[in-house]
């Protein structure tokens, strides 16, 4: 599974479902350094106290303070958030504001009385003042509480009125060996299924003809409310019709008949007899290999695990395959759409040239 860290800010605030919880590494520092002082006891002696103490908070721990705290993010080109504006109906950056940002500069420096402790008690010293110091800057980051919500705006650059807002939690749960954290979607406006509206125009007549516009509205709506399973069974239905629809262009062209279709013979072992068996759903992708989109074709193996039983997938591993599934049916529908977009113009070339084929013929 994916790091918190490892989540683009596109993916947080327009994939993200919401109440899905991403586990955060708050506890553990990046980096803690230090710079060997002067010996103490004269030169050559193994003690020495530690100066210059420095910790590097984990990558999470960042990642949370940029989105939340208006905390730099961390490149220049990460500094904005393009998506599709749903007001303006194009793709546009974004600005992030998440208010003021949480200060964790102010803490005491590393001290310690101790003069007759050896390098390696010193290291321990200065680790467990890590430890020490990242808990208190984990309890300002909560504020003393063990849930604490944000709401962050994101504005679209082309006009300062189109803003959206989106609201975050952070929790904190205390078990045996210390703390777990979790970072969570719990409420966006406008909508997710608000922000893909204008996305599906490209594929919208593709899914019109397959009569799928709302099954695919409602996957989108039961993954941004967290449920997995749900939203899986409407991709399969959109990944079956999409499969039959080729089908059927293939019958119609005498390629493929209806009982190749549906049963697969197999050869059976020590003899030359077949034995008919019915066509799996990732066989009937690679069958119809001429009549569907090479990005389907060529990942059969993963849209056959769609289809195989939803049971085999717990819940938590539909939404973390979700996103990834769905962008595939999309690149799916929309180079459907080219398909479809090419033939009409070819067919409408077509006409045209068999008019002026006409129209000489009569000349002459
Ligand atoms: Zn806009």
């Amino acid at each position: 599974m994916k790091s918190f860290h490892e989540y683009s800010l596109e993916e947080i605030f327009f994939e993200l479902g919401i109440y899905n919880e991403i586990e955060l590494d708050l506890a553990t520092p990046k980096e803690v350094s230090y710079t060997i002082g002067a010996d103490v006891g004269g030169p050559g002696s193994s003690r020495s106290v530690p100066t210059d103490v420095k910790i590097r908070k984990s990558d999470d721990f960042n990642r949370v303070l940029s989105v939340l705290f208006n905390g730099k993010i961390e490149s220049k080109d990460k500094d904005k958030v393009y998506h599709l504006c749903p007001t303006c109906g194009i793709q546009n950056s974004f600005v992030v504001e998440s208010g003021t940002g949480l200060d964790l500069s102010s803490y005491e420096p590393f001290k310690t009385n101790s003069s007759t402790a050896t390098r390696d008690e010193y290291r321990e010293m200065v680790n467990s003042y890590a430890k020490n110091r990242l808990e208190k800057m984990i309890e300002t980051l909560f504020a003393g509480k063990s849930l604490r919500y944000r709401s962050v705006t994101i504005k679209c650059t082309y006009n300062e009125e189109h803003r959206f807002d989106f609201y975050f939690l952070l929790k904190r749960e205390t078990c045996e060996d210390g703390s777990k954290f979790y970072f969570a979607k719990v409420g966006q406006y406008p909508s997710f299924a608000d922000f893909k509206v204008i996305e599906t125009i490209k594929y919208r007549s593709i899914l019109k003809s397959l009569n799928f516009e709302s099954e695919y509205k409602r996957a989108q709506g039961l993954y941004s409310a967290g449920i997995g399973i749900g939203a899986f069974v409407y991709l399969r239905r959109i990944l079956e019709a999409l499969v039959l629809q080729a089908f059927e262009k293939a019958q119609t062209e005498n390629v493929i008949s209806q009982d190749e279709y549906e049963y697969d013979e197999i050869k059976e072992a020590h003899s030359d007899e077949k034995r008919k068996k019915r066509r799996t759903f990732e066989s009937k992708i690679r069958l119809l290999k001429d009549y569907l989109p090479k990005m389907l074709v060529d990942n059969a193996y993963t849209y056959g695990i769609i289809s195989k039983g939803l049971h085999e997938l717990t819940e938590d591993e539909c939404i973390t395959y979700f996103p990834a599934l769905l962008k595939g049916i999309e690149l799916i529908l929309e180079q459907m759409h080219h398909i479809r977009e090419k033939e009409r113009l070819e067919n409408e070339v077509q006409k045209e040239m068999n008019k002026i084929k006409t129209a000489m013929n009569t000349k002459t």
